[in-house]
């Protein structure tokens, strides 16, 4: 198929989280498996510097934005075979330090940033001379997308449209702006009704794609459900339980090329399911590294995540006053929230033999603690997908999870299948059941079998990209949610 993804982050490019990773993974397995593949995202700061190769294209892209007219610039990179990359280069948009916020603020005009950012990415797959069968647009900030299709292919000439998939990778976000923002849209006000853009007054661009894409996916069969409830809809379930029969849960892979321990150039000693000495180094170097004592008798839980309400740091800060006088080590790696980053330091500061704390953002550092750590903490209050419980899997670092979206697609407990268990899971967000999951993890490592066993099982599961393109090609074919969800 000819497909052209849309994505406001792109690794290696950008991130801030899961999306960028999914994205550039299904682009690459999608390219790998003969597919025709473009992806738009923004040229943000630094991009262009860093990836000396970028080639730009002989043409500017003009969209109307409201009363006025804006022009971008097009690079393009191919990053791997049967990929293209689109950055839409504006500078006054996206060469900024962040990609949304600064110091925790979202940008004041995100509106019009992803307004015209979505309006490109139309542009491009009308003109573009390949012309793109489908367009995959991933969460709010290309939300816009399959609307302005709708409404150009309607009302605009534009004959053999792309049909179009939004991809919902975290319901959280939104993109909800005051009603002046439609005006960006140079759309007609038919679209502004509760059935299409509108939430409560406001124009909602998740909504938007809700309403107006032909397919809808999220990035697991759990989150698929949960979405539909008032519980985790957040707002939007009405809409969704509207949409369902078009509505696929899709569990996210991982990219094994980058996430490996036998050939991974962030990892000094490589090790596999069947050779753990490398581990065991790695753990000592970790201790070593955040100055924790080198001792093979504490077991390492550790956490990377962006420091929000929705990975359960509280009931994790509250689990950890607890678990800290048991003998145990703990390392974060993470930011966000500064009433979190200045909890977590604290408490490492009460227990410097036992916690270290990492504020900031650093892939390389990840691979490290991923590889060191014993055990993975992820107590989510919700988790549409979720990344670091299956990058752990593979690194045989048993994760502990709250049973929630991704994460109880693809972690399974001791109590549900004693022979394929993989990890700990714990059901009620609260700091009691946490603390027993973690002090189930304690039993564990002290239970050298088992917890071989359950290590190894990790280890050998497969979150590969192949079966899961598959899928998306098969969603994105017959338009139809019924064959996985
Ligand atoms: P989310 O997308 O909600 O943040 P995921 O688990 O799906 O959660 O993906 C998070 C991704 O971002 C993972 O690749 C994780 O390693 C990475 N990540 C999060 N915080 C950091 C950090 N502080 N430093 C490095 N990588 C991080």
């Amino acid at each position: 198929m000819r497909l052209l993804l849309a994505t406001s982050e792109l690794h290696p490019y950008s991130k801030s989280g899961g999306l960028a990773d999914m994205v550039a993974a299904l682009a690459k397995a999608l390219g790998r498996a003969g597919h025709q593949v473009g992806v738009v995202t923004p040229l943000y700061r630094g991009i262009r510097a860093k990836w000396a190769g970028l080639q730009e294209m002989d043409y500017h892209l003009e969209v109307p934005l409201g009363h006025d007219r804006f022009t971008a610039r097009v690079l393009t990179a191919e990053p791997s075979p049967g990929v293209t990359v689109y950055f839409i280069d504006r500078p006054d948009y996206f060469d900024r330090a962040g990609l949304y916020n600064e110091q925790h603020v979202d940008y004041p005009d995100n509106a019009q940033r992803f307004v015209f950012f979505s309006k490109c990415v139309v542009h491009l797959a009308r003109y573009l001379p390949w012309a793109p069968e489908l367009v995959h647009v991933h969460d709010w900030q290309a939300g816009l997308v399959p609307l302005f299709i709708r409404h150009q292919s309607a009302y605009e000439g534009w004959r053999l449209s792309p049909r179009s998939c939004l991809t919902i990778h975290n319901l959280a976000y939104q993109g909800h702006f005051p009603r002046s923002a439609y005006g960006l849209t140079n759309l007609p006000e038919h679209y502004f009704n509760p059935d299409g853009v509108e939430h409560f007054g406001g124009m909602n661009c998740m909504k938007a794609g809700i309403s107006y894409a032909d397919t809808l996916t999220t990035v697991s069969p759990r989150y698929a459900r949960e979405i539909t409830t008032p519980e985790y809809g957040f707002g939007l379930d009405a809409s969704l339980r509207a949409r369902a029969a078009s509505l696929t849960g899709i569990l996210n892979g991982v990219d094994y090329d980058e996430w490996n321990t036998a050939h991974n150039p962030r990892l000094p000693h490589a090790y596999s399911a069947r050779r753990l000495e490398g581990k065991a180094q790695t753990k000592r170097d970790l201790q070593a590294e955040f100055k924790l004592p080198n001792d093979n008798g504490a077991p390492v839980f550790a956490t990377i995540t962006r420091l929000t309400d929705q990975k359960g740091m509280d009931i994790q800060l509250g689990a950890l006053e607890e678990m800290l006088l048991a003998d145990i080590q703990f390392v974060l790696l993470g930011s966000g929230d500064p009433f979190f980053q200045e909890a977590f330091t604290r408490l490492a500061r009460r227990y410097p033999r036992k916690m270290a704390v990492y504020l900031g953002f650093d892939q390389a550092l990840s691979h490290r603690i991923e590889a060191g750590a014993d055990f993975y903490l992820m107590p989510s209050r919700f988790e549409p997908c979720g990344l670091n419980q299956m990058y752990s899997l593979r690194y045989g670092t048993v994760p502990i999870v709250r049973a929630t979206g991704g994460l109880d697609d693809s972690v399974i407990d001791l109590t549900e299948d004693a022979q394929h268990a993989n990890g700990i899971k714990f059901r009620s967000y609260n700091v009691r059941a946490l603390a027993k999951g973690m002090r189930k993890a304690l039993v564990l490592y002290q239970t050298p079998k088992l917890f071989e066993q359950v290590r190894h099982n990790g280890m050998t599961a497969d979150f590969s990209w192949e079966q899961t393109s598959a899928r998306y090609v098969k969603v994105f074919q017959t338009g139809s949610a019924a064959a996985h969800s």
